[in-house]
């Protein structure tokens, strides 16, 4: 084992030897049973330079072989996966999380602050669970904006292929389909994100992926609210067959109050309808292009003519009543001594429309009823339908107990 002049070769307890490597999802690969090989001390650490357990598996059928690069002190102080150092939350690197988080690095680059520096932290993190964060990403605080943009949501295993052969690239190759790498033309030459380097990825400078990134969240489109301030309804896709109405209320409630959720589970999307624009525009501001739920990245976009049709239809029931055909129109308001008579309880024959006959005396019973089912019930039997002039839609006997009569005021007095 070759080691650099640095390594602590007699402090030994402060070796790592780890059960499990920390890794990321990607990086384990799709394969549940998983065989690793597990060599103690096997490496130096490429962060910290210390000795530490290395873990080598293959990730999946005609993937490479992957091991661990960096030790799980260094891992844990950036909570990132030993072996491709990217978040193990949001699957982003370490350049791009901090930036985002604000988290100032404290790691010492000389090598033996570095050593000093990771001892310390060695005996502070053993006191807590092995694979929770430490240093300045344990304390951090929620996530921010940028890093729901970005963040993956599913593993990306594409990253475990082999790397591009360089003898075919050259036309040299002559091993064919047994070639263990992959025959493919290389992304240019001239492209920054060919040269990372690992230091440069763990102290998060000068990374051309996480520039690459940050460049891509700037120029990710805005969701502009609609012209048309009565739309309030945002249409929201993407989302399987797992989420549930209750998880979007749960959701969207926090910007306002909802005046329906429509589930719409053939399209796998919904719409939300929000009693006030204010509370749509802010729903809209922060869940567009950053919601993620279940561990879906849901689409966010302004409702259009749905959101009309719902305010026009209810709108339409509540103000504009449409004229029955074949009834006369509105008849003029009843005399003031009605006015507050409202159950009609003691109808006296001078208070009726003058073509009325009076009907006889209402059963008290009836008077439990909404006005215009007592009218229409008393006055049954004396009017069959189409014998005799009819005032009051309510007076229709045909239109008894017919739901269209129940919503209807009483004339308004
Ligand atoms: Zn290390
Ligand atoms: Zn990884
Ligand atoms: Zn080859």
């Amino acid at each position: 084992m070759a080691m650099s002049k640095t390594t602590n070769t007699y402090n030994r307890q402060n070796w790592e030897d780890a059960e499990f490597p920390i890794l990321c999802q990607t990086c384990l690969g799709d394969n549940p049973y998983i065989r690793m090989t597990k060599e103690k001390y096997g490496k130096e650490c490429k962060i910290c330079v210390r000795p530490f357990t290395v873990f080598r598996w293959c990730p999946g059928a005609r993937m490479r072989f992957k091991k661990t690069e960096v030790c799980q002190t260094c891992s844990r102080l950036k909570n990132v996966c030993q072996t491709c150092l990217l978040d193990l939350e949001y699957g982003l690197p370490i350049q791009v999380r901090d930036a985002a988080l604000k988290i100032k690095d404290d790691i010492p680059r000389s090598d033996v602050n570095k050593e000093y520096y990771v001892q310390n932290i060695d005996k502070e993190i053993g006191k807590i669970d092995a694979t929770s964060p430490a240093g300045a990403v344990g304390k951090s605080a929620a996530a921010s904006d940028l890093l729901m943009k970005l963040a993956r949501t599913s593993p990306y295993y594409k990253r475990n292929r082999p790397h591009i052969c360089s003898f075919w690239v050259k036309g040299e190759c002559k091993r064919g389909e047994e070639c263990p790498y992959r025959h493919e033309k290389p992304t240019d030459p001239d492209d920054p994100l060919a040269d990372q380097n690992i230091k440069d990825r763990y102290y998060g400078t000068n990374d051309p992926v996480a520039d690459k990134l940050m460049r891509r969240a700037a120029a990710m489109p805005k969701l502009e609210p609609p012209e048309d301030k009565s739309i309030t309804t945002l249409y929201i896709g993407n989302l399987g067959d797992v989420l549930t109405e209750k998880q979007l209320r749960d959701h969207f409630y926090q910007y306002g109050e909802i005046r329906s959720v429509t589930m719409v589970p053939r399209q796998q999307c919904a719409f939300i309808q929000y009693t006030q624009r204010n509370a749509a525009e802010a729903a809209a501001e922060r869940t567009f292009n950053k919601l993620i739920l279940g561990g879906r990245r849901l689409t966010i976009k302004w409702g259009r003519s749905q959101g009309r049709q719902t305010v026009s239809a209810a709108e339409a029931t509540r103000e504009i009543l449409e004229p029955v055909p074949g009834l006369p129109g509105a008849l003029p308001p009843p005399p003031e001594a009605m006015g507050n008579n409202f159950f009609n309880l003691q109808a006296t024959p001078g208070m009726m429309p003058p073509m009325m006959i009076p009907p006889p005396p209402v059963a008290p019973q009836f008077t439990m009823f909404p006005p215009q089912i007592a009218a229409a019930t008393a006055t049954a039997p004396i009017f069959p339908p189409g014998t005799a002039p009819i005032h009051y839609p309510s007076q229709d006997p045909s239109r008894m107990g017919a739901s269209q009569g129940i919503g209807k005021p009483w004339p308004e007095e």
